[in-house]
């Protein structure tokens, strides 16, 4: 019987995330298309290489994606490293411009010297274009989306201890009210129209969490706001500049 439900979790856990893998997939396919067909229409030649650059990119995500898949079916783990969180997100300007809507613009505010965090580096990009993408869902009516870093020094909770970097992503969206917030960490909780959501983003994004040994919590107001943070352990290491092959900057 034991063996039956371990193989029974296993078969879940597996199923939640190819299908979180889709849902990225499906985001980084969203951002090709779209940018072939502005890259279609668009004839300046340099707005026409950062385009294709930022699409090269998309594709290079979509690779390192099924990489971690193939790598969990052979039961290893991401592979995290130390991050300096601000030049990795900071080279997402373009992919996040072009994922959202027009009506839908992205600020970034990190400090000058946030700390190194240890993640692994593509999956943080995916938790960020996620949340991005939420957070573009949630304002029907336009709106300015802040990613923001902060370093929170000797934190002391149950959940918390030590130094951390706080990243939150905000927005001035529909908000969740408590009832919903409870659940939105669950795989397949979704509020959206049937084949607009799948309900794992957030499922993702709480595993990223947990698995860099951090957590994430929700500051949400109906008709005001979100703010999604996730709390980051500070690392000791120092971060490779080497992994920015194309500075869209
Ligand atoms: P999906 O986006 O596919 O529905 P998620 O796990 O990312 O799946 O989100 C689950 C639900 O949480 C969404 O359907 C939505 O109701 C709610 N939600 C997530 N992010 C936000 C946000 N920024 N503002 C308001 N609601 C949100």
């Amino acid at each position: 019987v034991e063996e039956t439900l371990r193989q029974a979790q296993k078969i879940e856990a597996i199923g939640q995330l190819t299908g979180g893998v889709a849902h990225d997939f499906n985001n980084l396919l969203m951002v090709i298309s779209g940018g072939l067909d502005m890259l279609d229409r668009q004839t300046d030649p340099n707005r026409r290489r950062r385009l294709m650059d930022g699409m090269i990119r998309a594709a290079q995500r979509g690779a390192s994606l099924t990489k971690q898949l193939l790598a969990f079916s052979r039961r290893q783990k991401l592979r995290p490293e130390p991050v300096d969180v601000a030049a990795q997100i900071g080279g997402m300007r373009e992919l996040l411009d072009r994922s959202l809507r027009g009506d839908v613009h992205v600020e970034f505010d990190f400090p000058d010297s946030l700390w190194p965090v240890e993640v692994d580096p593509g999956e943080l990009e995916l938790v960020i274009l996620n949340l991005a993408v939420n957070a573009r869902d949630a304002m029907p009516n336009g709106g300015t989306i802040v990613v923001r870093g902060e370093n929170l020094p000797g934190l002391n909770d149950d959940e918390v201890a030590g130094d951390y970097v706080r990243l939150s992503v905000v927005d001035t969206g529909v908000g969740m009210a408590p009832e919903i917030q409870s659940r939105v960490f669950e795989p397949f909780f979704t509020t959206k129209d049937v084949g607009k959501g799948s309900g794992l983003g957030l499922a993702q994004v709480h595993g990223f969490a947990t698995q860099s040994r951090g957590t994430v919590r929700i500051q949400s107001e109906v008709g005001r706001g979100t703010s999604i943070e996730l709390y980051l352990p500070r690392s000791s290491g120092v971060p490779s500049k080497e992994r920015h092959l194309v500075d869209l900057t």
